[in-house]
Order: structure tokens, then sequence, then C-alpha cells
């Protein structure tokens, strides 16, 4: 089952690129395999797959031990400072960076471990009361002082869009992320590349590719519902 959604997901990857005249090496797919089993994501190892996405710390570090170690971990979800520790050296990106704090806890440990830690900044692009990131208007700042830190490095922003039923209504909020993330891009901070841009999830990842995102993260549409009553 889950290849068979992957190969459909990777459709309208393929023509959400195609719409929007880009290539679709620039869009890297993270199957977001959160609550679901390892015998999951070894089913999509054959095929290539090997971008995976999780949001808690110790589901992360369980799977890591099991499953081989080219996979690229990806942190997506809010992280606790008395967790990083044991994340920063099985992850390929942190997407969920939002307080100077929580950056000075991942440098002490990248630099512990003798690695500099690939982080994105969480912005609340739509203002959302619940949402975890940074406003818009904070995120210049919290980067530039981010750079100034050994042992981690700022490669781009992330952000989780809200909860709609027609998808095109999170295109402005899409749009303004990565205007953002040009913005700060040019101001050419030392330390800091703005290169990647994750947002879009299972039901909007096709207007997040057309307005720039370079990585998706994509759960339901691969895995299925997940189950949190188990
Ligand atoms: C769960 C999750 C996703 C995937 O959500 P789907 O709607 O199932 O595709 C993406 N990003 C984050 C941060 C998540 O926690």
């Amino acid at each position: 089952m889950v290849v068979e959604n992957l190969a459909r997901v990777e459709e309208k990857i393929c023509a959400a690129c195609e719409r929007a005249g880009r290539k679709r090496e620039e869009v890297t797919l993270i199957a977001v395999s959160k609550t679901k089993p390892v015998s999951m994501i070894e089913e999509l190892l054959p095929g290539g797959t090997r971008d995976f996405g999780e949001n808690k710390v110790q589901e992360l570090c369980g799977k890591y031990e099991q499953l081989p170690k080219d996979i690229r971990w990806h942190l997506i979800g809010h992280l606790q400072r008395n967790k990083v520790k044991y994340v920063v050296d099985k992850v390929c990106l942190i997407h969920s960076v939002d307080s100077l704090r929580l950056a000075e806890t991942i440098s002490a440990e990248g630099l512990k471990k003798g690695i500099a830690v690939p982080v994105l900044i969480e912005v609340n692009i739509a203002g959302e009361e619940s949402k975890f990131g940074v406003k818009p208007e904070e995120a210049e700042g919290l980067i530039r002082e981010i750079a100034k830190l050994p042992s981690i490095a700022v490669k781009g922003l992330m952000t989780i869009a809200p909860y709609v039923e027609n998808a095109e209504d999170n295109r402005v909020h899409f749009a303004n992320l990565k205007k953002l993330c040009v913005d700060i891009k040019n101001k050419n901070i030392d330390n800091v590349s703005m290169n990647i841009l994750s947002m879009g999830m299972t039901g909007d990842y096709e207007v997040a590719i057309e307005e720039g995102a370079t990585m998706i993260r994509v759960g339901t549409g691969i895995f299925g519902k997940r189950d949190y009553t188990i």
C-alpha cells in the first residue's frame, strides 16, 4: 500500500514541478513516518526513499537503531532542550528551531560531538495562536544571533501552515515564507545559507511546491491516517 501511495504522491510532485517550471530534483520529499512501524518504512527502502521525518525524539532514536544508517532522519516536531543531546548526531536536519536558548543547547551538544548541526528556523507564518515558531518579523534577528554560535548552521526556514479544507487558502502563507527567505538570504549573513524552504504537507504540498518549497513533509498521503488511540 505505501509503495502505491508514494507513487501517487510522486506523480503529483512531478505535475506541480512542471506547472511551476521547476525541476523535480529541486524538491526533496520527506516521508513523515511518525506513529508508523519500522516495517512500513522498510517497504519504501528498495525504491530508494531515504528521507524520513519524525516529530518525537524517542521515536526517532528507536527507529534509528533498527534501520539502515544511510537513512536521512529529519526532526520536524517541537524539540525540548533536555532531549537535544540524543538527536544532534542522528539527524540530517532539525526543522523546528524557534528560540535562541534551544539553538544554544543544540550548538553546545554539536560542539561536544564535533559537528555543526544543520537547522531550519520554524516560522509561525500565519500568526496562529496555537503554533510554535517565531513571528516572521523576529526571524532575521534570531538568525543573526544563532549565526554567532560555533556548532550550529542555519540552512533555511520551515513552517506548518494552518489546517485548511482548501489548499489554495495556504498559498499566501507559502508565498510569504518564500519572500521572507529571499529577504534574509539577500542580507548575506555569515554562516547562514537560506537554501532550504520546508513547507507543505499532505493537504497542500502541491501549492507549496508551486510557491517554492524545496522540502515537503508528507505523512498521511504515504502512510495513511495516523491512529493516536493505540
Ligand atoms: C505530522 C507532520 C507532517 C505530516 O502531516 P500529514 O498531514 O500527515 O502529511 C508534516 N510536518 C510536521 C511538522 C508534522 O508534525
